[in-house]
């Protein structure tokens, strides 16, 4: 009842840009266009310039200059969209913070939708989810329905094809994103672990207006290992089941020599034995190797000292 006399609330629009000089303009153009028809708001747009070659520097330094609401970082290198992300939520102030890409693949025109979800729907969290891949290639697109099949059996987290970093989040969810200390950060799997109730708004693929895309087919596979890595011990394990394969070899074979030389009232040969001592052998290290490996994993997760709980509420 008293929301028309409060504050008004502020959205953060959080833009990772690598060398984007030929986009920027007309994604302030577009999003602030959406965001100015939002009367019940106030906004800032926080860019992050990821380390650019190119003139997005500058175009950032003109657009903060022309209008206050810019607010932009600038990395001295290329670090990659995900310090790009971390950067932008750390800096931004909005009760709501929403990620979006520079090159318009996120269509601005979700803005509202996603903002009456989070402020009047009580979902915490309101994503684009893309149908589609209508702006990627090919193979592109065969390897990253691949990379989600795999990783979502291994990782056990809901990381789907198509849910991206086209969010919008309220404060609560922002910190506990801002609390997952880890170095190595795949931001797919972050959302998926600190929870939070979450709408998602089909649209529609396009492609990119202008520039190129940032990632060839190895910066896409070093970060669908990142993902698989950051989230899943189970590679560390996987010696295990070879482990229990070999010594169950081991012993099957043994037996059937034995069983054929009953039958036939030979003595065992020299090589059978071998054979399967080698494989017990061969066995029980890869055994061996699956504990290490366990306790590497209790190791490696305990490292990154994710936070035990999250609290959504409390009063
Ligand atoms: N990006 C970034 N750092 C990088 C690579 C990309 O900040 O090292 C930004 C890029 O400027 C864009 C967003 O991340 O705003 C998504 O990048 P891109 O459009 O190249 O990815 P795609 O849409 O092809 O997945
Ligand atoms: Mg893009």
């Amino acid at each position: 009842m008293t929301e028309m006399t409060m504050e008004k609330k502020k959205i953060s629009v959080i833009v990772p840009c690598y060398n984007e000089e030929e986009t920027l303009q007309a994604f302030y153009r577009e999003t602030t266009k959406v965001l100015n028809t939002m009367e019940e708001i106030t906004y800032e747009l926080m860019f992050v310039d990821d380390g650019s070659a190119d003139c997005t520097l500058e175009i950032l330094r003109g657009l903060s200059e022309e209008d206050s609401r810019c607010h932009y970082i600038s990395f001295s290198r290329n670090f990659g969209k995900e310090a790009g992300m971390y950067a932008g939520l750390k800096e931004s102030t909005g009760d709501y913070c929403v990620i979006m890409d520079a090159d318009l693949q996120h269509p601005p025109t979700l803005l509202p939708q996603m903002y009456r979800a989070v402020h009047e729907e009580g979902y915490d969290c309101c994503g684009g989810k893309r149908c589609g891949r209508d702006g990627d290639g090919i193979l592109r697109s065969i390897f990253s329905r691949a990379f989600y099949h795999v990783s979502k059996g291994l990782t056990h987290m809901d990381m789907s094809d198509g849910y991206g970093d086209f969010r919008m989040m309220n404060r609560t969810m922002v910190e506990a994103i801002l609390n997952m200390q880890e170095y190595n950060r795949y931001m797919k799997g972050i959302y998926s672990f600190v929870g939070f109730r979450t709408k998602w708004i089909e649209f529609q693929n396009v492609e990119r207006q202008q520039g190129v895309s940032k990632w060839s087919i190895k910066s896409l596979f070093s970060y669908a290992m990142e993902g698989i890595l950051a989230f899943s011990t189970t590679p560390l394990k996987l010696a295990g089941a070879t482990g229990i394969l070999l010594v169950m070899g081991a012993i099957l074979y043994l037996i059937v020599s034995l069983v054929i030389c009953g039958v036939k009232a030979q003595a065992v040969s020299g090589f059978s034995v071998l054979l399967s001592v080698v494989l017990l052998l061969a066995g029980v290290q890869m055994l061996f190797l699956y504990i290490i490996g366990a306790y590497l994993s209790k190791d490696y997760m305990e490292n990154k000292k994710r936070p035990l709980y999250i609290v959504r509420e409390e009063r």
